[in-house]
């Protein structure tokens, strides 16, 4: 299978000025891949600036137009990981065969690539051997290629054979843009108010956008389509107080897990487990002391439970600290470790 993300197109992409240039080259590569002088066709940009949905979008437009094609999207940490068991298990030959078969590779965040020597080998091999045979390349970085330390320079000049384009943060009409087809998208109403209250007060990158508008939408009930101000305000402020302190939701739901042995994602789940029920419970619990989110986001961000259940936590968390000396002990010690930390 081709790896490819079916949500990631040309349609969903907005277009705007923070990333005309590499919209557009992407566009043209899509539909001649191999053809063009844009092979191969590296773009870079900052986290979440849209690197991986552009790309995938190259990918799926070649796939739409011929679906014989052989298109293949691979992060780069996959091909790493890839090579070294093929190294491990003796058939780096099958390994490099595979990717000499591909019409169009996609190979995302190259950065990855730097300092792993054997790994950018074989790559250097499969890329001329693409290259020389007119298959497109298309990849991904966090920076330009003469920022990217420790690839090699025969990669380097290859990756300038073909196009450059960035990605940059996107502009406030961007921005504004990429709220009203996501609140689409979700079936939610919105306000202009809001949807400019949230384009302005949001300008670092679309991931963490998109975060705000998930919980947003989280926390809108299934009636109340319309988010009003006062929400979305609130849910703002709760999120970016959460990242400004260090403990935050995410950090409390790791230390916790590791304290009691049980994974993160345990926390979140379904399970009624003896031991990950307290886990859970005390999670909640240092969530409403060091955190400024509702119970309602609490229990959002503990598999979208109900508040009741986030109330019921506290209550049982207190009860068993007054009864239990052990118990209590046990929590003196975390609330003095998590203050360390806060401080
Ligand atoms: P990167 O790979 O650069 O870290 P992603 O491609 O994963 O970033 O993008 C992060 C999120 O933002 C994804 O959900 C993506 O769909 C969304 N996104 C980024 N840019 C745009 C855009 N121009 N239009 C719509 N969604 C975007
Ligand atoms: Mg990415």
């Amino acid at each position: 299978s081709s790896q490819l993300n079916v949500n990631y197109t040309f349609d969903t992409f907005i277009e705007g000025d923070c990333n005309r240039l590499a919209r557009s080259a992407g566009y043209a590569v899509a539909n001649k891949p191999g053809v063009t002088s844009f092979n191969p066709l590296m773009i870079y940009g900052g986290v979440g600036l849209g690197k991986t949905h552009l790309v995938q979008a190259i990918g799926n437009r070649i796939k739409q137009n011929s679906p014989d094609k052989f298109v293949l999207y691979v992060s780069s940490e996959k091909f790493t990981n890839q090579f070294l068991d093929a190294i491990k298990n003796n058939n780096t030959q099958e390994f490099a065969n595979f990717y000499l078969q591909v019409d169009v590779l996609v190979i995302d965040d190259v950065q990855f690539l730097s300092g792993k020597e054997k790994t950018q080998e074989i790559f250097f091999h499969i890329f001329n051997h693409l290259h020389q045979s007119g298959k497109q390349i298309i990849m991904t970085s966090d920076c330009p290629p003469k920022d990217l330390k420790g690839l090699q320079e025969r990669l380097l000049s290859r990756f300038k054979w073909g196009l450059t384009a960035d990605l940059q943060q996107p502009d406030f009409e961007t921005r504004i843009a990429i709220i009203r087809k996501k609140m689409q998208s979700e079936g939610v109403e919105i306000s202009d108010s809001v949807v400019e209250y949230l384009a302005y007060s949001i300008d670092t990158n679309v991931r963490e956008l998109e975060g705000v508008l998930i919980s947003l939408i989280a926390q809108s009930s299934l009636t109340q389509k319309e988010i009003d101000l006062e929400l979305a305000k609130q849910t703002l402020q709760s999120i970016v107080q959460n990242i400004e302190s260090e403990v935050g939701i995410d950090y409390i739901q790791k230390f916790v897990a590791e304290f009691f042995n049980v994974t993160v994602d345990s926390l979140k789940a379904k399970t009624r487990k003896r031991e990950i029920v307290i886990a859970r419970q005390v999670a909640m619990y240092f969530a409403k002391e060091y955190t400024n989110l509702s119970l309602k986001s609490i229990g959002f961000h503990f598999g979208n439970r109900d508040h009741s259940t986030v109330i019921h936590a506290l209550t049982s968390v207190n009860d068993l600290m007054d009864t239990d000396r052990k118990f209590n002990a046990t929590m003196q010690e975390l609330i003095k470790k998590l203050k360390l930390k806060a401080a």
